[in-house]
Order: C-alpha cells, then sequence, then structure tokens
C-alpha cells in the first residue's frame, strides 16, 4: 500500500501528537505513544514545513525545566513551578528557528530527501537525514538565555498539526501574514491564530506559531489576583468562576460553554502542580536556506549559466586559453558569480 506513488507524498503521523513517524521505530519518539494502525497521514507540501517545536527553560530559581508555550517575546519568563520571573534573551529566537527549519526542510520525510543519491550534496552533507528513519525529532540547548545561565532546550520534529477534537490532520489557510485559521475536515472545529508583528523579524520565514497564547478568536480569561497572590480566574464570556486544574491553556467554562485562554505565567499562582508543555506548531514557507544550498550543489541551470558566463568572459579575454593567470581569474569570476547567486537566492 505504501509503494503507489499517491502515498509517496504523503507521510506518517503519530496519532497523538502530530509527529512524522520514524520509520523504523514502533513508537513515537516525540511524545512516547505506540504508532497507530493505520497512522494518519498528511500531505507533503511543496513549499511549506510544518515543524512541531518543544521548548523548555531551566529556572535558576528552582533548577525546574518550566514549558515555554509560545515564543516569548516580553524579554521575561516566569516559571511555572516556583513563579520566579526571570530575564530572558529573546535574541535566541533566530538561531533556534534557523536551525529548526533546516531539520525540517532536511528531514527523510520528503523523498527528495530520502532517496537523494549518497554521493550527492543531499545525501552526503545532510545532518538531518535521520529524522523520519530511526528518530522523530531533533533537540538542542542553548546556554545563557535565562538570567545569565539558565539554558532554552528545544526539540523540533517534521509532522502536521492534528484537530484536538477528532485528531484528523488540521487543514489551514493564510488569511493575511501573519494571521491564519486551522479547521477539521471531519468535525469542522476552528481556530484562529494572529501573530504579533515581530516573530517575522526574529526569521522571517515563519508564517504562523500555532500556540494557545496566538489565538486571536477567544478572549483571556479575567483575573484577579487576591490575598498572598494567588489568582481566581473567571470566564471571559459570562464571569463564572473557572477551574484550572492541570496545567490547560484553554479551559472550557462550565456555566456558558465559552472557551477562556489561561496565561501560562499564571499558573503557579493557580496552584498548578504539573504545569503541561504545550508544543508550538510552526509553519516555515519555503525550504531553510541550508537544505536549498545542499541542493543546487547539484546542477542547477542558474549555476550552471554563471560559469557558463563566467568562462566566456575569460576565454574572451584570453583568447580562448588557459593561462597561469587564466585559472585563477577563472575561478575568482565562478566564486564571485556563485556568491551573487547565493544572495540573489536569500
Ligand atoms: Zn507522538
Ligand atoms: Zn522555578
Ligand atoms: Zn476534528
Ligand atoms: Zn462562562
Amino acid at each position: 500500500m505504501t509503494t503507489s506513488s499517491s502515498s509517496s507524498r504523503t507521510f506518517p503521523l503519530c496519532a497523538s501528537c502530530g509527529a512524522a513517524l520514524a520509520s523504523r521505530e514502533s513508537r513515537c519518539g516525540a511524545c512516547g505513544a505506540p504508532h497507530a494502525n493505520p497512522a494518519p497521514r498528511a500531505e507533503l507540501i511543496e513549499d511549506a514545513r510544518w515543524g512541531r517545536l518543544d521548548a523548555r527553560f531551566g529556572c535558576t530559581g528552582c533548577g525546574a525545566l518550566s514549558p515555554v508555550n509560545h515564543l516569548e517575546l516580553d524579554g521575561a519568563v516566569s516559571c511555572a513551578q516556583c513563579g520566579a520571573e526571570q530575564p530572558f534573551d529573546l535574541r535566541v529566537w533566530s538561531g533556534v528557528l534557523e536551525w529548526a527549519h533546516d531539520v525540517v526542510s532536511l528531514s527523510a520525510v520528503d523523498p527528495a530527501v530520502r532517496d537523494a543519491r549518497p554521493e550527492s550534496p543531499l545525501g552526503r552533507d545532510n545532518p538531518y537525514s535521520n529524522v523520519g528513519v530511526t528518530v522523530a525529532d531533533r533537540s538542542r540547548e542553548q546556554p545563557n538565555v535565562v538570567a545569565g545561565h539558565g539554558p532554552l532546550r528545544v526539540r523540533i520534529s517534521p509532522g502536521h498539526p492534528l484537530c484536538p477534537r477528532c485528531g484528523r490532520p488540521w487543514t489551514y489557510g493564510a488569511e493575511a501574514p501573519g494571521r491564519m485559521t486551522l479547521g477539521c475536515p471531519r468535525c469542522s472545529l476552528q481556530s484562529t491564530y494572529q501573530l504579533p508583528t515581530e516573530p517575522s523579524g526574529l526569521y522571517p520565514a515563519v508564517a504562523i506559531v500555532v500556540a494557545s497564547p496566538y489565538r486571536s478568536d477567544l478572549a483571556h480569561a479575567k483575573t484577579q489576583i487576591g490575598a498572598g497572590g494567588v489568582a481566581s480566574v473567571t470566564c471571559s464570556n459570562c464571569g463564572a468562576p473557572l477551574e484550572v486544574k492541570s496545567g490547560e491553556t484553554t479551559v472550557v467554562c462550565s456555566h456558558c460553554q465559552a472557551q477562556s485562554l489561561i496565561s501560562s505565567k499564571l499558573w503557579f499562582r493557580l496552584g498548578v502542580s504539573e504545569p503541561r508543555v504545550e508544543p508550538m506548531w510552526l509553519l516555515f514557507a519555503g525550504l531553510s536556506q541550508r537544505r536549498r544550498q545542499l541542493e543546487n550543489t547539484n546542477i542547477d541551470p542558474l549555476e550552471e549559466e554563471l560559469r557558463a558566463r563566467a568562462l566566456a568572459v575569460v576565454e574572451s579575454g584570453q583568447g580562448g586559453s588557459l593561462s597561469s593567470v587564466g585559472v585563477p581569474l577563472l575561478l575568482a569570476v565562478v566564486a564571485i558569480g556563485v556568491i551573487v547567486y547565493f544572495l540573489a537566492v536569500r
């Protein structure tokens, strides 16, 4: 069944978390769930890649790994375990997002990567070719991100976000730059996300970040901080008290059934004992620069043309013969052509 040409443009997902399955494993490397049979499948999109990003920071107050449920952009994070607020170096995101884009662009869920000839640059120099085969994700730790020496730990897997109600892969459509509605083809659940303007400045390829704090179709629960810093939250629609138990980021009101957002910064004050890591889904527009470079070092029509032009210039100047001066000149002109080409591609 998996050998037909139509199924090669789809890839299997973990039914629990949406991460792409590593074909040689029996459990999801991202969430630990056993592979479902049949597994849901996502369409491989030609000019975009989804990535499931799990991020936590090391709290310098209590040592806990506290969840980072969206791209923290205000320069401070609060530990969900001990409540300590600490400075967060948001410049870390551009490097993290570029790396994540590389992993999802170079993973083996793409047949062009999986079937790359071993002697080609894409087959030989790709550090992420085992993602989707023997591992589901890659992880990275960035030191000195929080309060001087606390690290940021991130894991990224290729995959596709799933409807939280019925598990079907979401369909989606961009509505405006940084704004997108995801919908379920089976149960018609919908969520709309709106990025603050900053993420595109951190890393321009990020088209959307699917994370609860960016839901634009939900209102935040109303918060009151009482004696001793203990918070209480009430429904954004009817004002009834909400009960937040296990680190949910959205809570349904038992009175009016409206959904309200709960900020993770409130969890400590709400007495949540097990803060939940809610991975973000990022949609990257296009393939990463590294992927394009590894592909373009194969014979590329534009690069070939640049080489041919460089050669023609040298030959016309040197009367068609390559003297001892001509060879370095040829190399220099070719190098300039390649640099100009890569600048143009960016
Ligand atoms: Zn999973
Ligand atoms: Zn802490
Ligand atoms: Zn659904
Ligand atoms: Zn309500």
